[in-house]
């Protein structure tokens, strides 16, 4: 299918599922808004040899999602936006009583409260345009919980519950606001603990994924990037116009338990 002519802003996407999600969407013919808190050569370079390979408009734009007035900046700098992808976030892992309170907020400042503020910013530009797609990328954990990892998972929740405002308060207006929740994915991040769980559990690379890092996930395989930009893309498209303030599960069944 083609989304030509759209452009589609997606937060955090230098690395991971962002990165994962704006190649699919370029691939879907859909001008591509890159964007993390950095501001490196590198940023800018991925974002023009996306823009060459898929022969799409393509660029980096910075803003920090940790800060409200940056969230609206970045939709404003992108000239609004017809596709808005929520996926910035970070994680800390700590029981409740010693979770470190500078963590707590910025896990609810860019893992939630970013969607707000650009939510905000790009619904006026989508509403003159009677048409608009916003995705969030929340999380198994939007919808079941796991100790000590008490601010993702309340932040997560969150997402789930502001995709569904939005819907209500977009419905019948060609807009639509989903939630994305993925079970774990194999990016950069979770490749790099492989090695060291290896160690800990003194097993090999597939016992170590199959019994330790996907014991949640029934399927016992990781979802991967392709796949959560493959359920952007079909979200995005006209097959999906009456979807919306729901949840997609990509989870390998992790949720169906
Ligand atoms: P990642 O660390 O590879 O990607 C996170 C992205 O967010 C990066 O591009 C990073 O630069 C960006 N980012 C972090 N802080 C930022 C800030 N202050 N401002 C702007 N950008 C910022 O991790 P990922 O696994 O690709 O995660 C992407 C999203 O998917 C997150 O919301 C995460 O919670 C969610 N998710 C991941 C998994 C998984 O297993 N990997 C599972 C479920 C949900």
């Amino acid at each position: 299918m083609t989304l030509s002519g759209k452009t589609a802003i997606i937060t955090g996407s230098n690395s991971g599922i962002g990165l994962g999600i704006a190649r699919e969407l370029a691939r879907a013919g859909v001008d591509v808004v890159l964007n993390s808190f950095t501001d490196r050569e590198e940023d800018h370079a991925l974002a023009k040899s996306l823009g060459a390979e898929f022969g799409v408009g393509a660029r980096y734009v910075r803003a920090d999602m940790s800060k409200g007035a940056e969230c609206r900046a970045l939709v404003e700098e992108a000239g609004g936006c017809d596709i808005l992808v929520n996926n910035a976030g970070i994680q800390h892992v700590a029981p409740v009583e010693e979770f470190p309170v500078e963590k707590w907020e910025a896990i609810l400042a860019i893992n939630l409260s970013s969607a707000f503020h650009t939510t905000a910013a790009a619904l006026p530009g989508m509403r003159k345009a009677g048409w608009g797609r916003i995705v969030n990328i929340a999380s198994a954990h939007g919808l079941r919980a796991s100790p000590f990892k008490s601010a993702y998972i309340a932040a997560k929740h969150g997402v789930v519950g502001l995709s569904k405002t939005v819907a209500l308060e977009t419905a019948g207006q060609g807009i639509t606001c989903n939630a994305i929740c993925p079970g774990y994915v194999l990016t950069p991040l979770v490749e790099a603990q492989i090695p060291d769980q290896m160690k800990v559990h003194d097993m090999d690379r597939e016992t170590v994924i199959r019994e330790v890092m996907l014991d949640r996930q029934p399927s016992r395989e990781f979802a991967t990037v392709e796949e959560i930009g493959g359920t952007t893309v079909f979200l995005c498209s006209d097959a999906a116009a009456q979807i919306t303030g729901t949840t997609i599960s990509v989870d390998g069944g992790w949720t169906a338990m």
